[in-house]
């Protein structure tokens, strides 16, 4: 074993209190907070110590289908999809300068549930969930079709309108990132919503939901219940009125959502899945900057990204430098409470995946891959992994095939641009992939041949609001975010009208 020493500005033992107050444990349905149907609640951890922080409402298939009515209701009846689109605009526009007034709570919140670092929440995540919303807010009244020139003597246009009832289940590495990702289209499109969040994190949306009704949204258009995947997921995947339904979370569970979909009344889908994407170092590249951005691809969020550029393909001829250089930053990488300043990581999201990490650097070790640093628990309390580095990794092995969904770099060797085209593309994925390069004509080609929803060149995890994310293959059906996120929130009527008499004949 290798001896590692990381910094921490804290031990795991001394947490400080985060500064917020849990108020909202209930399910949002039509505008008010309320029990579980059942009356049973169930709890959500704290991942730096393990303790439980909040009992929160357990929905199941009532409490869905109450959501379910009350959005039907809102949709059918209420004024939502009716008032002109500048007045959803500005109910959005009020929302986000809410967000950003409670900045600091949501930050605090979304660290405490989650574990990552408030720093990263408050700073980055917070005001990137008000620019999303912002950003939709834009959309709402730019919404339209088009004039269709059509054979014969017709008048046809094409309306764009909401598709009704939106089914949205969230993952817990970003709880309000993918709110923002589900609802900003659906709401901006004139749709009405019902959101269930992951287990692990129910804490953050309950808490903007509140803020969404003081801005102006009208009941029921916005419902959001806390509760499992079997039991309150699968029952708003397959809810016959449910209209359409957005997921993101494990490639496994996507399959599940898009038969339950299937099964009942066949609404369309959209999946936003797991990756296993490759981070590819040409030998002409900036290193320093290479290893930078690959540690950032891969630790951020403690590793638990679906776009984490989780396959670092390094060209032979500077490899050795390169993993001397990505293990001294893995070890300089300041693990510890993330609530102190400085830190930049946390805990993992809790005892499951904390357990599969360890599992997979294990085997990592079992096939001979080099562990350059780290491969154990950080502490002796709550879910903190110490960053690892595995160099000298084939491609077949497990660590370089699953997507780990943690502070685990894995460092492979090749040869030439073809070779690292065929590999990186032999993957059941295909989400992301990075491209480090000061060559336009390598850059050029390595963008065309991977097979991946983004391609970032020479940078890494820029999502910006605007610029549409999505997998190839196995890592998901459609794109969120940017004018693509409107269409998976639109039906195209096509309304034909005979001209008699045109002026023109
Ligand atoms: P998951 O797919 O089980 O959970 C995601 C969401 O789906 C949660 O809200 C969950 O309650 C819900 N869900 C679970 N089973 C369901 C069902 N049968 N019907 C309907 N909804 C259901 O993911 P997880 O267990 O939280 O994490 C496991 C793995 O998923 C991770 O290790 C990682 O590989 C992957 N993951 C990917 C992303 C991503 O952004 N693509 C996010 C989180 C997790």
């Amino acid at each position: 074993r290798i001896s590692t020493r990381f910094s921490t500005s804290t031990t795991v033992e001394e947490l400080i209190a985060p500064p917020v107050e849990i108020t909202y444990t209930k399910n949002l349905i039509n505008g008010h907070f309320v029990d579980a149907a059942s009356g049973k609640t169930f709890p959500t951890y704290d991942p730096r110590s393990g303790e439980v922080i909040a009992h929160v409402a357990e929905g199941n298939a009532e409490d869905i289908d109450r959501a379910v009515s009350a959005a039907r209701k809102a949709f059918d009846e209420g004024p939502w999809p009716k008032m002109t689109a500048y007045e959803r605009s500005r109910i959005m526009l009020r929302f986000a300068d809410l967000i950003e007034k409670h900045n600091d709570e949501i930050a605090a919140l979304e660290a405490w549930d989650n574990g990552k670092t408030y720093e990263q929440a408050a700073m980055l995540e917070i005001p990137m969930l008000a620019r999303l919303f912002r950003y939709y807010a834009g959309w709402a009244d730019k919404i339209h079709g088009l004039t269709v020139p059509a054979d014969g003597n017709y008048h046809v246009q094409t309306l764009h309108e909401p598709i009704g009832v939106a089914g949205q289940i969230i993952p817990w590495n970003f709880p309000l990132l993918m709110f923002a990702w589900k609802v900003g289209p659906a709401l901006a499109c004139g749709n009405t919503t019902v959101l269930k969040t992951a287990e692990q994190t129910p804490l953050s949306a309950l808490y903007v939901g509140k803020l969404f009704h003081e801005a102006g949204l009208p009941p029921g258009v916005l419902n959001i219940v806390s509760g499992y995947g079997p039991t309150a997921g699968a029952a708003l995947a397959s809810h016959m009125d449910v209209d359409k339904v957005a997921f993101t979370g494990s490639t496994g569970t996507g399959k599940i959502v898009l038969e339950l979909a299937a099964r009942s009344n066949l609404k369309p889908v959209t999946l936003e899945l797991g990756g296993k994407s490759p981070f590819i170092v040409c030998d002409d590249a900036d290193i320093d900057k290479a290893v930078e951005f690959a540690h950032f691809a891969l630790f951020f969020n403690q590793g638990q990204c679906c776009a984490a550029g989780s396959r670092t393909y390094v060209h032979e001829s500077v490899y050795e430098e390169f993993v001397a250089k990505a293990k001294e930053l893995a070890m300089r990488r300041v693990v510890g409470d993330p609530f102190k300043t400085g830190v930049e990581q946390g805990p993992q999201i809790d005892s499951e995946q904390f357990k599969r990490i360890l599992k997979y650097i294990r085997s990592g070790i079992e096939s001979n891959a080099t562990l350059e640093c780290g491969g154990e628990r950080f502490g002796s309390k709550g879910y903190f992994i110490q960053p690892t580095v595995f160099s000298n990794v084939k491609d077949d092995m497990l660590i370089a095939q699953d997507e780990i969904f943690g502070p685990v770099q894995s460092i492979l060797k090749f040869k030439d641009i073809d070779e690292v085209i065929r590999r990186a593309n032999a993957t059941r994925y295909g989400l992301t992939a990075g491209v480090f390069t000061k060559n336009i004509d390598t850059a050029n080609t390595l963008t065309r041949a991977l097979r991946a929803g983004t391609v970032w060149v020479n940078c890494f995890n820029v999502f910006d609001a605007a610029v549409p994310y999505g997998g190839y293959k196995m890592s998901g059906i459609g794109r969120e975010k940017g004018i693509y996120s409107l269409t998976n929130y639109l039906e195209v009527k096509a309304v034909v009208t005979p001209l008699e008499n045109p002026a023109w004949l």
